[in-house]
């Protein structure tokens, strides 16, 4: 086998098995971590699969054809997601983000949509469920992911120039079938829709008012674009600080073109920064948002977990360690769900990651050298 040059943790390997406690005390969405942040926000990979190789998050040098990516025996089922995420709105959790790598290449993802639209809050509110896609395969699915239940969908396009999209998600696919999956995702009702573009410095910065206009200037207010500083997610995308193009200087970019005007953030926990255009007409929502991972920390109120492909919990995007709750799923002990339940709150009770605070300290370097990979556990 091929000399890999870039070494790959397998955090398929790597994982604590939770706790069960002894007396598993009923839920009553009021968990808290050490920081005091509750739980709201579940995301869920479905596979660790792509059809992409963008060098940030899945480099093909990595991910290339010896790559070994999970066998499905090892996924969690439809049915273990559903039970996991019920349990999960046990303890307070109101909104799923299913993602992956690329979850739409997850087979009969509508059917998971479908049981999960199912579940409510223990108030017997539905919950908001919503997607990452690269878009690929959006303008095909839209209308059955709609009609399952998905609320809304985020879509990852880095560049409105085919040659600089191309070199960046690395396997050739072009703008034209992003936007054609966007279109399709408008058409079906699945909006507002968030377009995600990663800034990386001296590759795709100058695409960011090309964007900004084309997305101003399209799909009536229907699409909010937001522009994500590079990170250092895992260890495999050779992460330099001096790629990344911190979010103040986006803003001042946009705002020599099209003036901007700071706007309030809709809910705790939200990641982007939003800014409204000046020009928008009455009632008008045209807006951007920036999320700051690296040069603003937004750790002090970050409010999710995620869900690996095969169960394992992890409390940060740059965790280095996971909690195996698939192994209580398929335990023969046969652990009831207040048992899963409890033992979930006891994993969150002891949550204490705010990396992106850290990053760069000693504490920070510490943490670095094992984080997880963000195509294994999601953005
Ligand atoms: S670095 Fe970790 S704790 Fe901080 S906002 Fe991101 S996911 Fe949350």
């Amino acid at each position: 086998m091929a000399e890999r040059s870039i070494p790959l943790i397998d955090h398929r390997h790597h994982s604590a098995r939770p706790t069960v406690p002894a007396h598993a005390a009923v839920p009553d969405g009021l968990l808290a971590d050490r920081r005091g942040r509750p739980l709201r926000d579940l995301r869920i990979s479905v596979t660790d699969r792509c059809n992409f190789r963008c060098s940030y998050c899945m480099p093909k040098e990595v991910f290339d054809k010896q790559h070994r990516f999970l066998p499905h025996s090892e996924l969690l089922s439809f049915e273990e997601i559903t039970r996991l995420a019920r349990l999960f709105t046990l303890h307070g959790v109101k909104k799923l983000r299913l993602t992956g790598g690329e979850p739409l290449l997850r087979k009969g993802l509508e059917q998971l949509i479908e049981q999960l639209a199912e579940l409510r809050t223990p108030d017997g509110e539905p919950l908001d469920i919503t997607l990452t896609t690269n878009a690929s395969l959006l303008a095909r699915k839209a209308a059955a992911l709609q009609a399952a239940g998905l609320k809304r969908v985020t879509v990852s396009l880095d560049a409105l120039d085919d040659a600089v999209f191309r070199r960046m998600n690395d396997v050739d696919f072009p703008v034209a079938d992003v936007l054609a999956g966007i279109e399709a995702a408008v058409a079906v009702g699945l909006a507002p829709i968030k377009v995600n573009m990663v800034v990386k410095r001296g590759v795709n910065d100058q695409e960011i008012v090309p964007m900004a206009r084309f997305f101003r200037d399209n799909f009536a207010g229907k699409v909010v674009l937001r522009f994500i500083e590079y990170m250092d997610v895992g260890i495999t995308n050779g992460w330099r600080m001096d790629e990344v193009l911190p979010s103040a200087q986006v803003v001042e970019r946009i705002h020599a073109v099209f003036p901007l005007r700071a706007l309030d953030p809709t809910q705790i926990g939200e990641t982007a920064e939003r800014w409204g255009y000046v020009d928008n007409a009455a009632g008008e929502q045209r807006e951007i948002g920036v999320i700051s991972s690296v040069t603003n920390a937004f750790c002090g109120d970050c409010n999710r977990a995620r869900l690996s492909t095969e169960g394992k919990l992890y409390l940060c995007l740059f965790a280095s360690r996971g909690h195996d709750l698939r192994s209580l799923l398929r335990d023969a002990a046969g652990y009831t769900d207040a048992q899963i339940a409890a033992a979930i709150g006891l994993v969150w009770q002891g949550r204490d990651d705010r990396y992106s605070e850290l990053r760069g300290s000693a504490a920070g370097e510490a943490a670095a050298a094992a984080k997880v990979e963000m195509s294994y556990i999601g953005g």
